[in-house]
């Protein structure tokens, strides 16, 4: 190898070595996570990984039953310290997908009840689910609207926080639910409605017309 490339290469892993979150993504087991079972990775500090392990496994299996598919564990990471959460941008919401290879979860998800716990995972087990089968640029396209894949993720998973009986929906008719995925990330961090309750209502609508194996 030419020495230009030998010091670009360099840079590279240097610049990967200090970015903290391609290390704590790329070289987990460098940052401070210990592997637990396949294809995840958490600290210490975030719980007994016996206790993942088997809350993992009933949100694979939910997700399986929902989709009719089991699917593929994306690279997991479990943060259970503000540095952790720090360097993978949390703690913003409980957990994060990104496609289907990765998903990450911060560590104040450890701290909530067992139901939520397990809930969380599957709805993010949902979207990883979903990304296997619409691309990212049929999502950008707007193949599949941003409230669809989260009311589809909500009822995939039974999330003991939502209401969903059809009196509550109904009073969510008007709700107003972005189809962008920006837009929608912004909005679910910033409002206090009730939009996934609505997405879920909404996607139970949808769901009498069309198929969850045409996606
Ligand atoms: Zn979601």
């Amino acid at each position: 190898m030419r020495p230009i490339r030998v010091l670009a290469l360099g840079i590279v892993l240097l610049s990967l070595g200090l970015l903290p979150f391609p290390r704590y993504v790329l070289f987990p087991g460098l940052s401070g996570l210990d592997y637990v079972a396949d294809s995840t990775w958490m600290e210490a500090s975030a719980g007994p990984p016996a206790r993942l392990i088997e809350e993992l496994e009933w949100a694979e299996a939910k997700v399986a039953e929902w989709w009719g598919e089991v699917p593929d564990r994306p690279r997991i990471l479990v943060c259970g310290s503000y540095d952790c959460d720090g360097a993978l941008k949390g703690p913003g919401p409980y957990a994060q997908a990104y496609g289907r290879h990765l998903l990450i979860v911060h560590a104040r998800l450890g701290l909530e009840s067992p139901q939520l716990r397990r809930a969380i995972l599957a709805h993010e087990l949902s979207h990883t689910l979903v990304a296997s089968r619409v691309s990212l640029l049929d999502l950008w396209r707007g193949r599949m609207p941003a409230w669809l894949n989260e009311g589809l993720a909500v009822l995939a998973s039974g999330d003991p926080r939502f209401d969903l009986t059809p009196a509550y929906c109904a009073s969510l008719d008007t709700e107003d639910l972005p189809a962008g995925y920006k837009a929608w990330g912004r909005l679910a961090g910033t409002t206090d409605r009730p939009i996934y309750q609505a997405a879920a209502c909404r996607a139970r609508i949808w769901l009498k017309t069309n198929s969850i194996s045409d996606i």
